[in-house]
């Protein structure tokens, strides 16, 4: 069945998968130097933003990836101060990063400024936070940024970037986890969207291979539903600095206090137990 206009698809040729959502209109296109951003209102996802056609976050189901790309690593470090978010401009994770009373210092790394200026337009919800005083909004390479911080000065790497293509690429590379290494703290974690385990193991176990190679003792994956993705089943890879169990900072009160809308002691218990044959595609 060949979708008329009055619907947004996102094919990948790749994986032979497609994803479409039904359209109200396309109510915003540009080019910026890094890439192309689109913004559409959708029938029943509320807005959709896209980068080079792949769809980034929508309306509705934005809280199961903010949430889970913050939530279990706040809360599996004992006390994360310093905090950084590569990517993420829509700034939904640093919305979430920032409801933790620990964190004194949330810095979001940015390469592309317009995808922010288009969230505070179209997405001001995940923006609420932007104001807050522990948090920084830096515009530049996050490759470049990690070279320059002070080693031993960051506490937890959120990567919350595009697909390992283009500006990201770099993201996804042996050197850019020496450099994230050298600048966590001792039992200090990396954590990274790692597309998703259906469709893109061996990209993951790549990844995991790169960190334990740059130097960091034990890598996790934690996994969690994101419909908007391809395949609708997305990761989160792990790499910690310090070999051992991850802190267990699971007051419910604390977790309660979050608001969240899926994250719980429940799933993030959940997010760790992993399928069979991504524990042996990534000898975990
Ligand atoms: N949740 C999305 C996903 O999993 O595809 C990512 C959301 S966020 C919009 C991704 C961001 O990464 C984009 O805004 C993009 O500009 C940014 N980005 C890509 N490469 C980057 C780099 N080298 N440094 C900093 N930000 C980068």
């Amino acid at each position: 069945m060949s979708l008329d206009n009055s619907w947004f698809t996102e094919p990948v040729d790749q994986t032979g998968t497609a994803f479409s959502l039904k359209l109200g209109e396309r109510v915003h296109a540009e080019q910026t130097p890094y890439q192309k951003i689109e913004i559409y209102r959708t029938e029943t996802f509320g807005y959709l933003m896209t980068i080079d056609g792949c769809t980034m976050v929508s309306t509705r189901d934005n809280f199961l990836y903010h949430e889970m790309m913050s939530h279990p690593m706040l809360n599996s470090h004992p006390s994360p101060r310093d905090v950084v978010v590569v990517g993420g401009g829509d700034c939904g994770t640093l919305r979430e990063v920032l409801k933790h009373p620990e964190v004194q210092r949330a810095v979001q790394v940015e390469i592309d400024e317009r995808v922010t200026r288009l969230s505070e337009q179209y997405f001001p919800e995940l923006c609420v936070a932007n104001g807050d005083p522990r948090a920084t909004l830096f515009f530049g390479d996050g490759i470049a940024w990690m070279k320059e911080v002070a080693p031993e000065s960051l506490d937890l790497i959120i990567i919350d970037s595009t697909d390992p293509v283009g500006p990201a690429e770099g993201l996804f590379g042996r050197k850019f986890y020496v450099d994230c290494l050298k600048a966590l703290r001792p039992g200090g974690m990396l954590v990274q969207q790692s597309e998703s385990p259906l469709l893109h193991l061996e990209l993951i176990a790549e990844m995991h291979h790169f960190m334990r190679d740059a130097g960091f003792a034990q890598t996790r994956m934690l996994h969690f539903p994101q419909p908007i993705y391809p395949s609708g089943w997305w990761s989160a890879s792990v790499a910690q600095k310090t070999a051992g169990p991850l802190a267990q900072r699971l007051d419910e009160a604390a977790i309660a206090a979050l608001g969240t809308k899926f994250y719980n002691v429940e799933t993030h218990h959940a997010a760790f137990a992993l399928p069979n044959f991504v524990k042996q595609a990534l000898a975990l």
